[in-house]
């Protein structure tokens, strides 16, 4: 096994130095932010928090997908540390908690939603916990947030076929266009799942360029960069309650917190 103490002189010279370098841009993975003890996919907000202040005074900037895309359209200058800050399944409590801390610190975030799923519970993760309505989202969206994809009903894109992948994308767009709620054609695929094989792979993303999908994020653990090296598969990282001072700001550097 490794010693944790080169891990740890690593992790901090590159939490010192990395970060100024130029075209790095993290993409945080965000779900439940909560006052409530941290899990898997729970954040408390109080870390929340803290995690935001230690952004703000690392002088980091948020940028959505919009940004991003009018940066890769004409040159649009992005900040000089960008970080984009992104929440899957848009639990009903997104917007007292974790928008209103990024708007107090600001920042903002894109969320990626379930469309199908809207009004409903977390059905796919046990249920139980409500998600938010369309209503919600309107008014998130108007406050700031940026809205985009995470499927219809949260299936695995990597056990379905090129023709379901199609229909579910097609729902999707049509959920959001029938309501005229503001979005972004940027897609968080479920679980990170999406066609690992050749030729499905590519076909897929033909696919994601056919329904002008702009970008689509993975889950990589790696710090994607302001110009990737393929737009259908950015690295997210995902963080978590443990994610708190010199932790959090390693994983900023090296979008993992384990060699
Ligand atoms: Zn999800």
């Amino acid at each position: 096994m490794l010693s944790l103490l080169p891990i740890l002189i690593l992790g901090l010279a590159s939490a010192m130095l990395l970060p100024w370098s130029r075209g790095r841009l993290p993409i945080l993975m965000y779900h439940k932010v909560r006052p409530a003890p941290g899990d898997g996919l729970t954040v408390p907000l109080e870390v929340f928090r803290e995690q935001l202040k230690q952004l703000a005074e690392a002088g980091y900037e948020s940028i959505s997908f919009a940004d991003l895309a009018a940066f890769h359209r004409d040159g649009t200058r992005l900040p000089r540390r960008p970080v984009l800050l992104s929440f899957d399944d848009a639990y009903a409590d997104f917007e007292p908690h974790a928008a209103t801390a990024m708007r107090e610190h600001g920042f903002h975030g894109t969320l990626f939603v379930p469309a199908g799923c809207v009004g409903k519970e977390n059905t796919w993760d046990g249920g139980g916990e409500p998600l938010m309505d369309w209503e919600d989202l309107r008014t998130t969206a108007e406050r700031g947030t940026e809205l985009a994809l995470h499927s219809f009903d949260h299936r695995n894109y990597r056990d379905m076929d090129l023709d379901e992948i199609r229909e579910d994308l097609e729902r999707c767009i049509a959920a959001f266009d029938d309501r005229s709620i503001p979005y972004r054609k940027v897609l968080a695929y479920p679980y990170g799942g999406f066609p690992r094989t050749e030729p499905d792979r590519s076909r897929m993303k033909q696919l994601l360029r056919e329904l002008d999908i702009e970008y689509a994020a993975r889950i990589g653990y790696r710090i994607e960069r302001t110009t990737p090296r393929d737009r259908y598969e950015l690295r997210r990282v995902g963080i978590d309650a443990a994610d708190r001072g010199l932790r959090f700001r390693v994983k900023l550097a090296l979008g993992r917190t384990r060699l």
